[in-house]
């Protein structure tokens, strides 16, 4: 059992003024693997005002010198990639070789992308203005737990280098990989106050934060629902605010799209951390004439999506996070059904011989209509609903067709063709053919799915003011 009784604030572990403890819970068998303090109103002030005192210091470094603090960081962070490894999969229950590579390897490749940004962002001359680019200053970041320590390198890295200070919240789920990250930051001692680390529950400390008058920005990756709510309390102060939200992706194919491809793809991104993905492909979208033959690879497909152990290395899904998110995906199951989509596999029953832990089958709905619940909800598991169309037009309109607007993929034969498709979908990404993710490309979304841009050169400006000085006229003077 892992206990960590402290949080980061001001360069110092400090015991928490909040009394209570959080448990966390390895979702695979079930027993409490941690505790951790359950900050409070009073941990997220003392957090902010260290934030706020250690601003100008970090802020007058120039760029360069706070990349050799984040690369000092990513190294440390470096070192213990194994142990962040296991700790995920034990707080998450993704499977250790996806964990390996998705939830360590890819945050760590982050890191190295944003150090390397030096040269990003600097003055401009327009005309007789000169345009400096400034932190926005004490930046809150609160992050979930599908894929923590991305989400938490996506904020908290721009913000720093940008010369922003941070207060983090991690998710109240998966919090030990932050309490990690602290060490290293602890151990290379980066100056007191430019990174907090406030663990707690959302309506607490995720409140507190946004609602904090000395807080100047609010990055959130999360739920549509909490977004909401922390906007609101943001408004309060004019407080910037950066969302990141959920999604009901959908994948289009196109008549003339290389159909085994197609679905192949669709089910990696749809059952990936067993659904618990902000822009996997959960909506596949097939034409009419196509629809048999689309059903019959997905379930030959389906098959090897291996539920399991996730510390067994073949294993391909792990548990759902949570008791409360396996329900939540089970309703959904359970709904879907209710509403007549053709159940193809899974379903509400846990997969055999797998009883102890969180685990939902792997579930593929046939004839879904876009009304239905499991077409409009985000369900955060592994559940693939599949929609048929008339023509090209019913296709844009019914992936359009609904809140959110995070992701897309489009296939067809004619890249072109498939071209003209991606911008008329109204969403923040789109692969075309399995065009593979890019780091250094904006990830963000439209409508609900979010206002704000992560990664590269676009993440980093999220968290810059633009200041214009104006100068006298030359013929002025
Ligand atoms: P969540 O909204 O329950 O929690 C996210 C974070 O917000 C946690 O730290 C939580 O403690 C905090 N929080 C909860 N209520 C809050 C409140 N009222 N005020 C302030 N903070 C609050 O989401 P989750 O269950 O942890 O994560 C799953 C959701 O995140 C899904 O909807 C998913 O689509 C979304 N997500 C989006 C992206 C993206 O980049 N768009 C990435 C990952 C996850």
């Amino acid at each position: 059992m892992i206990i960590r009784d402290k949080l980061y604030i001001d360069g110092q572990w400090v015991a928490a003024h909040g009394q209570k403890k959080l448990s966390v819970v390895n979702p695979a068998t079930e027993e409490t693997i941690a505790k951790v303090p359950a900050g409070d109103a009073q941990d997220v002030n003392d957090a902010v005002r260290a934030a706020r005192v250690a601003f100008d210091g970090w802020a007058a470094l120039t760029l360069a010198e706070r990349a050799d603090w984040l690369k000092k960081i990513t190294e440390g962070l470096n070192a213990r990639s194994e142990e962040l490894t296991h700790i995920i999969t034990a707080e998450l229950g993704m499977p250790v070789e996806f964990s390996r590579s998705i939830q360590t390897a890819m945050p760590l490749e982050v890191l190295s992308l944003f150090v390397d940004m030096t040269d990003s962002f600097q003055d401009e001359q327009l005309d007789n203005s000169l345009l400096v680019r400034e932190p926005v200053g004490v930046v809150a970041c609160i992050t979930p737990w599908n894929y923590p320590l991305l989400q938490v390198v996506l904020k908290v890295a721009p913000a720093l280098l940008a010369g922003c200070t941070v207060v983090l919240k991690p998710s109240e789920i998966t919090p030990l990989d932050a309490f990690l990250l602290a060490e290293v930051v602890d151990e290379v001692g980066l100056p007191a106050g430019v990174f907090n680390l406030v663990c707690g529950i959302g309506t607490e400390v995720g409140e507190s934060l946004a609602g904090h008058p000395e807080v100047d920005m609010v990055s959130f990756t999360g739920s549509t629902r909490a977004g909401k709510r922390v906007s609101q309390l943001a408004a309060e102060t004019i407080k910037r605010v950066a969302l990141e939200l959920g999604g009901k992706s959908p994948a289009l194919v196109l008549d003339d799209a290389n159909l085994p491809l197609a679905i192949e793809a669709t089910l990696d991104s749809c059952f990936m951390n067993s659904g618990q993905t902000c822009d996997a492909m959960t909506r596949l979208l097939i034409p009419e004439d196509l629809y048999d033959q689309a059903v019959s690879l997905a379930l030959e497909m389906a098959v090897s999506f291996t539920v399991g152990d996730p510390t067994e290395a073949e294993v391909k899904l792990g548990p759902m996070v949570s008791e409360q998110q396996r329900r939540r995906v089970r309703d959904y199951i359970s709904k879907g059904i209710e509403e007549g989509a053709e159940l193809l596999c899974g379903g509400v029953e846990p997969p055999s011989g797998l009883e102890k832990g969180w685990y939902v089958r792997p579930t593929i709905f046939g004839r879904v209509t876009p009304q239905m619940t499991v077409s409009r909800e985000e369900i955060f598991g592994p559940v693939l609903s599949i929609l048929t169309y008339r023509d090209e037009e019913e296709a844009i309109r019914i992936a359009n067709d609904t809140n959110y607007g995070l992701a897309a993929a489009v296939w067809s034969a004619d890249e072109q063709r498939a071209l003209k498709v991606a911008k008329r979908l109204r969403v923040g990404q789109v692969g075309v053919n399995g065009g593979p993710g890019n780091l250094l490309a904006p990830f963000g979304g439209y409508k609900q799915s979010g206002n704000g841009r992560e990664m590269g050169r676009y993440g980093l400006e999220e968290f810059l003011e633009v200041k214009s000085i104006q100068l006298p006229k030359n013929d002025d003077q």
